[in-house]
């Protein structure tokens, strides 16, 4: 799945191009991510999402559709009533009562829930909120800065002081994620955080699929492509080449002026 929209907001002043992609990697036979990649068309903003799912049976990829589905519905109804990122929180806030509401009456899907990423941008403002390991990356300058901390086990002792982040990489239970969307959490507080885009740079967000086999560098690398829809597709490919052990989500949003 790719996408690409370009979007002149202040004409000879301001422009964001987005790209996005989705791949059910090599290893597994179903797709339990999920990505959105919105444009602006006059709203006021453009959005992207990613999310990454958990639960056996489908639930996982049920869980992140109704992520994806209600963020976007959320800010869209709700654009303007208040601050972008309390928009994000409340949105973050009601997929989480959405997934665990469907799992209640399916019996199934108990337990399922996702990560999720997503950036907000108005103008050259930013937005990024998170839960779980689904990552966002700054890319400036020939280097890619993680602009996400993830919320799972391993970070918690990486900022205790208690593992180094190369132990963390490679820890066995890196997986273990300590908040989500779903779940059966009664609540879930996104991290929401504000971010300027310089010409020239990027924001990369993208799933574990990505991450555990994507080096840095090669994240800088790959996502500078002339062309960002280049840039997705070649993260997916790269993930691929190292075997493809998760589903793969890729969004590469580039401010070109
Ligand atoms: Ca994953």
């Amino acid at each position: 799945m790719y996408k690409l929209f370009k979007r002149t907001h202040v004409p000879g002043i301001f422009e964001v191009q987005m790209s996005g992609a989705c791949d059910t990697g090599i290893a597994r036979d179903h797709n339990e991510d999920a990505i959105a990649v919105q444009e602006d068309d006059g709203r006021g903003y453009h959005l992207a999402i990613v999310c990454d799912g958990m639960g056996g049976h489908s639930a996982g990829e049920i869980a992140s559709a109704i992520a994806v589905q209600v963020i976007g519905e959320h800010l869209a109804a709700n654009w303007g009533s208040s601050d972008p990122a309390d928009l994000l929180r409340a949105a973050f806030a009601l997929a989480n009562a959405r997934i665990d509401e469907h799992a209640a009456v399916n019996p199934h899907a108990q337990g399922m829930g996702c990560t999720c990423v997503a950036v907000l941008g108005v103008r050259d403002r930013f937005w990024v909120a998170h839960a779980g390991d689904s990552r966002a990356y700054r890319v400036r300058g020939g280097s890619a800065e993680q602009i996400t901390t993830d919320h799972t086990m391993v970070q918690e002792l990486v900022s205790q002081g208690l593992l180094t982040p190369e132990q963390a990489a490679v820890h066995p239970y890196r997986g273990r994620i300590s908040r989500c969307l779903g779940h059966g959490q009664q609540k879930c507080d996104a991290d929401v955080g504000e971010f300027t885009l310089e010409k020239g740079d990027n924001l990369l967000l993208c799933s574990d699929g990505l991450s555990d086999v994507v080096t840095a560098g090669e994240i800088v690398a790959l996502v500078c492509q002339r062309d960002v829809r280049d840039a997705s597709r070649r993260l997916i490919e790269a993930a691929n080449k190292a075997g493809g052990p998760d589903n793969i989500s890729a969004i590469v949003l580039r401010r070109v002026v």
